[in-house]
């Protein structure tokens, strides 16, 4: 096998503390994969530097020889300009505002194609790679990332749309009353249907419920605010009540947004990522037949063919990065 060019993606998902970068051949054959934990807040020199300080300890390989790289892509949940071009502002660090992330970023690797773009729209190229892998663009596709936060993406034609601010789906309103969100809006998705309120949530309600406040107390070692989505899926198994209860009140706020973008944008395809994705087939039937609920009938039919789980788990935004790297040198 020969190999000379290779890609290059990096994902920041945690402001300052996580960095994670990713060189694979053009093929996808993996070459190596490196991890930055800080707790301080890193500005975007140093984000670079430690990019390109990576790809120059990767520049030769023991069987392939000196490698050559052909695109790259960062991807972060900055705000980000039109273009792509600049980070508008990332948290309030100041180092992030306004800066030209793109052309630095490419100048110092030597003027690669370089594309800088957010989480959850790496996650879309990725899944958008997969689809057209089999034949099949779709004409308007939506991506919604449900962890801590919620995201959105759009892409028309197979083409990621892009605008600052775009894709904070956590805070649509999605209930009239309801918890206050960080925002300061009440009822918000996030107030319902992030991880972190997932586990608020069910902390608060199993007060009155002894069996289940025990069976959390062995789930998670006595710490039941660290509780996962997947030990909260588990009890769903068991048929706690608390569990499922909470399980639908979310599963209800997800399929209200879920049915909101397919008829507002009339998608005909739109992944759901995330740790919910992870609950597999059964949690889908749940979903689809809620959004059943609020869509038009003639589109009801039809969402078994429409909503699909992500593909993708371990190592995702890192792996969207580099469909991002691999879409912006094919274009
Ligand atoms: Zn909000």
């Amino acid at each position: 096998m020969k190999i000379s060019q290779i890609l290059l993606g990096a994902a920041l998902t945690e402001w300052g503390t996580s960095l994670t970068m990713v060189i694979t051949t053009i093929d996808g054959f993996f070459i190596a994969r490196g991890q930055l934990q800080k707790t301080i807040a890193m500005g975007p020199a140093d984000i670079i530097d430690e990019i390109t300080q990576f790809l120059s300890e990767h520049s030769e390989h023991p069987i392939y020889g000196k490698l050559k790289l052909a695109g790259t892509a960062l991807t972060l949940e900055a705000s980000i300009d039109s273009t792509c071009a600049n980070t508008l502002e990332y948290f309030d660090v100041a180092a992030w505002k306004d800066y030209p992330i793109q052309s630095e970023l490419s100048d110092l690797l030597g003027g690669v194609p370089t594309a800088i773009d957010t989480l959850v729209n790496g996650l879309l190229a990725e899944e958008l790679a997969a689809e057209s892998a089999k034949g099949a663009v779709p004409q308007c596709a939506a991506l919604i990332d449900a962890d801590q936060s919620i995201m959105l993406s759009l892409a028309y034609r197979g083409e990621i749309l892009h605008a600052p601010q775009f894709g904070a789906l956590g805070h649509m309103q999605v209930a009239t009353e309801g918890a206050v969100c960080s925002c300061g809006g009440r009822g918000h998705l996030l107030t319902i249907a992030s991880t972190g309120a997932m586990r608020q949530t069910i902390v608060r309600r199993m007060e009155q419920y002894p069996e289940t406040t025990q069976r959390v107390d062995e789930i998670t070692a006595g710490n039941a605010i660290a509780i996962t989505p997947q030990q909260i899926w588990q009890l769903t198994q068991e048929n706690d009540t608390v569990a499922l209860n909470l399980l639908n009140d979310l599963t209800q706020a997800l399929a209200y947004a879920v049915s909101f973008i397919i008829e507002t944008y009339d998608t005909d395809r739109i992944f759901i990522t995330g740790e919910y994705a992870k609950f597999g087939q059964d949690w889908l039937w749940l979903l689809n037949h809620r959004v059943a609920e609020f869509c038009q009938p003639k589109r009801a039919e039809h969402l078994n063919q429409i909503i699909k789980l992500g593909s993708v788990h371990a190592d995702k935004y890192v792996r969207g990065a580099l469909a991002l790297a691999a879409a912006n040198i094919a274009n």
